[in-house]
């Protein structure tokens, strides 16, 4: 086993040119093998020979460390590993070190982009992996088929010290976040914000400004963080997915997110140092 700690260096890569032996994590619908205490595994080849685990199939991920860095998918009869367990993704959530949450989101992205892509959507035949691209090849036309990514917005509306803050349908008791919507085709992520906000809770917004962005494999987003001010309107909840939303002065916030698991929580800690410091 590799120590899964905070000295990790990960580069995305997606055809191995390494001999260096490998470093695997396991996955199995969804859910990646852990410790029963949820600590990260990171498999050496030794590791796996004894295990008698099976596998499916495998995806290279990237270097770890400079090595080659699978995730191996186990198979659904398989037995686990001694002292494991398999753990969603976001139960790790805020408890491991970034890097392997990257690793992690895109495992799970380039799984379920394989699995959900074996046949060709245009001639319906069986598609295989190309052999120099992360892409499967269909023979009709030539055509390529690449993993797909959704690019949503995620924006912190705010008017001086006071926060915008919606409760989703689907939240949790109490829990506030900021506002958040996918981008419509064709449209900019300035103009997704102007008709999120506005469809969500009534109130259009000036002065956007980007702040940054998170993988969010659930099952495939890329979240674009921006910052925006207040212009004009009543904040009236759409009912549809938000059900409560208002204004919330930074002393004294409702539970929100916190940083280090989404970057709904980055856009709140960082507006509140830009007011306090
Ligand atoms: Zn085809």
């Amino acid at each position: 086993m590799i120590p899964a700690d905070n000295n990790l260096v990960f580069r995305p890569e997606n055809i191995n040119t390494s001999s260096e032996s490998c470093i695997s994590i396991i996955l199995r619908n969804q859910e990646f093998l852990t410790s029963k205490a949820s600590e990260v595994l990171l498999f050496e080849d030794d590791d796996l020979k004894w295990s008698e685990m099976e596998f499916s199939h495998r995806h290279f991920l990237g270097y770890l460390n400079n090595r080659p860095c699978f995730v191996r998918c186990l198979k659904d009869s398989s037995p686990t590993a001694q002292d494991t367990i398999l753990s969603p993704l976001r139960s790790l959530l805020g408890r491991i070190p970034d890097t392997l949450f990257t690793i992690f989101s895109r495992s799970l992205q380039i799984d379920n982009w394989y699995i959900s892509n074996q046949f060709c959507g245009t001639c319906g035949k069986a598609v295989k992996p190309h052999e120099t691209e992360r892409a499967m090849i269909c023979e009709c036309m030539n055509k390529l088929i690449y993993p797909t990514i959704s690019p949503c917005i995620i924006v912190l509306v705010t008017n001086g010290e006071e926060l915008l803050l919606a409760h989703n349908k689907n939240f949790p008791g109490e829990f506030y976040s900021t506002l958040a919507g996918f981008i419509e085709p064709g449209e900019s992520a300035e103009s997704a914000i102007e008709r999120e906000v506005f469809e969500e809770v009534s109130v259009t917004v000036k002065n956007i400004t980007y702040y940054g962005s998170q993988s969010w494999p659930f099952p495939s987003q890329l979240m674009l963080g921006y910052h925006a001010e207040y212009d004009e309107g009543i904040i009236s909840p759409d009912g549809v997915e938000i059900d409560k939303a208002g204004w919330f002065n930074f002393r004294d916030l409702p539970q929100v997110p916190t940083g280090n698991i989404s970057i709904s929580g980055k856009l709140i800690e960082s507006y509140i140092e830009k007011l306090t410091g």
